[in-house]
């Protein structure tokens, strides 16, 4: 069995984001790594977006970016301006094969398939495998998204549709949501926050079709690319070991009212590279607990009122965008906490503290 200084398990966002910080800022030097990653090939399979609240190493992988967004329900539209801090849509292809290229040319790296090939009592490992099965009944954010191309101009690739609520709810959370990358060329989205057992919500192709028929009046359209996914919106339990920590999901980095993880993983790695010295002796790296307890009390309250979703989200654009893009991606500072959290709807989120 091979040994190694540091094992990282998954190869996926949060593991290759690792790698990649700690291989550009050369701590990799007289160090072995070994990547522990089952999948055959690596291929486009995700669409990461964000609001560029800071830098981040891969500028070259975005697809493209927007400082205008839109969010409908079905009597209102707001328009929301986002430019110092545009809205960036990563190609996970691109991202792969940048990280990859760079990897594979320090040969103290190595990929393995199975963890049954290391030795792992001499490591230090960092794990960003879910524990994951039997939580079906937990809150999930799930969705399929596809790209499509028409024949002729129809979108408006200047702006993007974060949310459009104005769809069938079948009292779950249910809203659309439109990348247009170029007039022709966009990735509409079916997106449910609801438990995972309600099997009838997941006829994802209809509900696509129906709303490029009926909503968009999309007629003719070609399919280039399609994702399906699932994010937990629950923290998970994991066991602690002395030699181990958790990155990515699996680590606590996605934003629970949000599914955002994106830029979390980013400030993981960072965070993680900064201290990799003494890894053992420092705090974990987490997304702040007031987050956590706002979010918790959000999803409580969708759960008992589903089709609030649309009306909160307008709220939260009633602040300055700013300020709403801020607390969305983790940045916010008390005054802005404030400023959000007075214009939610307050017996509600009251009733679910209480
Ligand atoms: C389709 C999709 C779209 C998303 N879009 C966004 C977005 O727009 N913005 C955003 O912020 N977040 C988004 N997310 C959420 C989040 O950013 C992604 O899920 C991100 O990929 C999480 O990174 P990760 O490393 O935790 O998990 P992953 O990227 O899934 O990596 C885990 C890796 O572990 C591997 N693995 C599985 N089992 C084992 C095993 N037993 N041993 C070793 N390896 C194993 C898997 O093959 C995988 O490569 C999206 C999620 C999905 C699924």
């Amino acid at each position: 069995m091979k040994e190694f200084d540091y094992i990282i398990v998954g190869g996926g966002c949060s593991g290759l984001s690792l790698a990649y910080e700690l291989e550009i800022f050369d701590k990799l030097k007289g160090k072995t790594l070994g990547i522990i990653e089952p999948r055959e090939d690596y291929k486009r399979d995700k669409t990461w977006s964000f609001w560029r609240v800071f830098s981040h190493n891969f500028d070259d992988c975005v697809k493209k970016s927007w400082n205008n967004f839109t969010i409908n329900t079905p009597n209102e539209t707001k328009y929301v301006k986002c430019s110092s801090t545009p809205y960036q849509t990563i190609d996970s292809g691109l991202f792969y094969e940048k990280i990859l290229s760079r990897l594979k040319l320090n040969k103290n790296i190595h990929f393995l398939k199975n963890i049954n090939e290391v030795d792992t009592k001499n490591s230090f490992c960092f794990n960003s495998v879910p524990r994951i099965e039997n939580m079906q009944s937990e809150l999930w954010q799930h969705f399929c998204g596809v790209e499509i191309e028409t024949d002729k101009d129809f979108f408006d690739d200047e702006i993007f549709n974060l949310m459009d609520f104005a769809c069938d709810q079948r009292n779950k959370v249910h809203f659309f949501y439109t990348l247009p990358f170029t007039k022709r060329n966009a990735l509409i989205e079916t997106t449910w926050i609801s438990d995972l057992n309600d099997e009838k919500l997941k006829d994802y192709d209809n509900q696509i079709d129906d709303y490029l028929n009926k909503h968009l009046n999309i007629r003719n359209c070609k399919i280039n690319y399609k994702e399906t996914g699932a994010i937990p919106l629950f923290r998970q339990n994991n066991k602690k070991k002395i030699n181990e920590i958790h990155i990515g999901t699996a680590g606590g980095m996605t934003r629970l009212s949000t599914g955002y993880t994106f830029l979390n993983i980013q400030e993981q790695s960072r965070y993680i590279r900064e201290n990799i010295e003494n890894i053992k002796n420092v705090n974990l790296y987490k997304i702040q607990s007031k987050y956590d307890f706002l979010d918790k009390i959000l999803l409580k309250v969708l759960k008992n009122n589903s089709n609030e979703m649309g009306n909160i989200f307008f709220k939260v654009f009633d602040s300055n965008p700013k300020t709403a893009i801020n607390f969305l991606s983790n940045r916010s500072n008390l005054f802005e906490d404030f400023e959000v959290i007075l214009k939610m709807p307050k017996w509600k989120f009251l009733k679910e503290i209480i």
